[in-house]
């Protein structure tokens, strides 16, 4: 069974003071749950301290982005290879750093292969942009994107690997439209479909797929509901403590209701 996964993408946001303040305010409103990972991203350069300060039952800590060569001359990188013991997961292939930092589908691959070759798992970002949605190319782009970032990742690294589709027209900082849900619903599933012509349908069941884009602590529970969702990237409202851990609580409460959907189906 997937394990739900909640991650609060912190993006340039908090020094190191803010976010050790925002980590012990959620430690309080934040319980240790079976089901459900809850994993902070913060910046570089608090994931130090912040690997100190964490009680690892309740979170895990997730880089936002490295470089994907291990060790060289690359004045101001940071390799996967640096972050190894820091980090458990690394954001990939965000939109924001595809369009403000010229991120390329190749660079994207060799960040993802890097990332497995240092037992630091992927959470691999791909989504359309509002024009190629109304050009009707989001399955195309999807496509693309998933296929090259995948190129270098074996059958047997793939069940580690996490896809979040974040639309960009969705991310609150662009455009911050809604999806409907069943919008979010035919897009996780092409997405599983597309593992499972890749890798085969055991592999397409055990890969995470999450969604991005406006979650907040009431719209959490409807994305966790849609079939396929396994959890949600949360950019803006991660960063208030009473937001967030709302926010977890409703994606624990969706999670134990699916549950029991279940048992009952
Ligand atoms: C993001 O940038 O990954 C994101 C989901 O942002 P927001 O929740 O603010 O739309």
């Amino acid at each position: 069974m997937r394990k739900t996964l909640i991650v609060a993408n912190w993006k340039m946001h908090l020094n190191a003071k803010e976010a050790s303040h925002l980590v012990h305010e959620l430690s309080q409103s934040i319980k240790i749950y079976r089901n459900l990972e809850v994993v902070l991203a913060p910046s570089l350069m608090t994931l130090q301290p912040l690997s100190l300060q964490i009680d690892r039952r309740k979170f895990r800590l997730a880089a936002q982005n490295a470089f994907y060569v291990d060790e060289g001359a690359y004045t101001g990188e940071v390799s996967f290879a640096m972050l190894r013991e820091l980090a458990h997961y690394c954001i990939i292939g965000h939109s924001e750093r595809r369009i403000y930092f010229n991120e390329t589908l190749d660079s994207v691959t060799k960040k993802v292969a890097a990332a497995i070759r240092n037992d630091i798992v992927p959470i691999i970002c791909i989504g359309d942009t509002k024009h190629e949605r109304e050009a009707g190319e989001t399955k195309r782009v999807l496509h693309d994107e998933l296929t090259t970032a995948l190129s270098d990742v074996t059958s047997k690294d793939i069940e580690k690997v996490v896809i979040a589709y974040e639309p960009t027209w969705a991310i609150s900082t662009f455009e911050g439209e809604i999806p409907k849900p069943t919008e979010i619903e035919s897009t996780i599933a092409y997405l599983r479909s597309q593992i499972a012509d890749l890798y085969g349908q055991k592999a397409a069941t055990e890969v995470r797929i999450l969604y991005g884009g406006s979650v907040d602590e009431h719209s959490i529970y409807g994305y966790l509901t849609i079939k396929g969702c396994d959890g949600a990237l949360v950019g803006h409202e991660s960063l208030s403590s009473r937001k967030f851990g709302e926010l977890v609580q409703a994606a624990d409460r969706a999670h134990h209701e699916g549950l029991k959907n279940q048992d009952n189906g």
